[in-house]
């Protein structure tokens, strides 16, 4: 029997408590972490986000207008630092022609989720952790910590695209904005402590109920005692 959804979220929650995200101080600030986290760690994003403070640049209209290649040089450390400037210009420009939140905050969630995937550098995952986490939207993110886990957990037998994961794992849910904040945060501190690609069973909160736990512990075992 495969443990729920639901059933996952309750677990991890009374694991690791309530995480409290997104750690920002504005929902563009949010916007700009969302972007620059593309395919690289949270310490590269904080180092990135820390030298447009410290410029004075973490502020739409400016890097709007500043020198391309002086905004990539400030977010270096995030990677890719060329490719994500281009992305964070083409964004800001977009928010100030949307009139910015609350111009956004004025189209239903589909409009938001078709106008941020138009923009050059936006994908699902980018997409759905603003509408989230930004503009208070019941978006599921779906980044690989999450599909990691639903398959280990035994929920698909093929790897399916992001809507496809997203709509089996929101039409086990309820709607509800505070949860998949939080869901979406419990996830990624799991798969940081035990859901790691190489997971660490033995301790894992989830091992009671995770098929894949008995054959890493097998695979364990054979490590340590040959004979098994
Ligand atoms: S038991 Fe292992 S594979 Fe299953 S969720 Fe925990 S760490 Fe991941």
């Amino acid at each position: 029997m495969v443990i729920s959804p639901l059933q996952t979220y309750e677990k991890l929650l009374a694991a690791y408590g309530e995480q409290h995200w997104w750690p920002a101080d504005t929902p563009f600030e949010m916007m700009v972490g969302a972007i620059l986290t593309q395919n690289t760690s949270w310490h590269n994003v904080e180092m990135a986000i820390a030298n447009l403070k410290e410029h004075q640049m973490l502020n739409h209209e400016t890097i709007a207008s500043s020198n391309l290649h002086q905004l990539a040089e400030i977010i270096r450390p995030s990677g890719s630092f060329m490719q994500k400037a281009r992305y964070l210009q083409h964004f800001s420009l977009f928010y100030i022609e949307q009139g910015e939140r609350k111009g956004l905050m004025k189209w239903p969630m589909s409009v938001q989720r078709t106008r941020l995937l138009a923009l050059y550098g936006i994908g699902p995952e980018t997409a759905d952790s603003i509408l989230l986490y930004a503009l208070d939207r019941p978006a599921f993110v779906i980044d690989s910590y999450t599909k990691r886990l639903f398959v280990r957990l035994g929920h698909f037998d093929h790897i399916l695209g992001y809507d496809g994961i997203q709509h089996y794992i929101q039409q086990r849910l309820p709607e509800s904005l505070p949860l998949f904040q939080e869901f979406h945060a419990l996830i990624v501190e799991h798969a940081k402590r035990y859901c790691k690609s190489k997971p660490l069973c033995g301790e894992c909160p989830l091992f009671d109920c995770c098929p894949t736990a008995a054959s890493s512990t097998v695979e364990i075992s054979r490590t340590i005692m040959p004979d098994i």
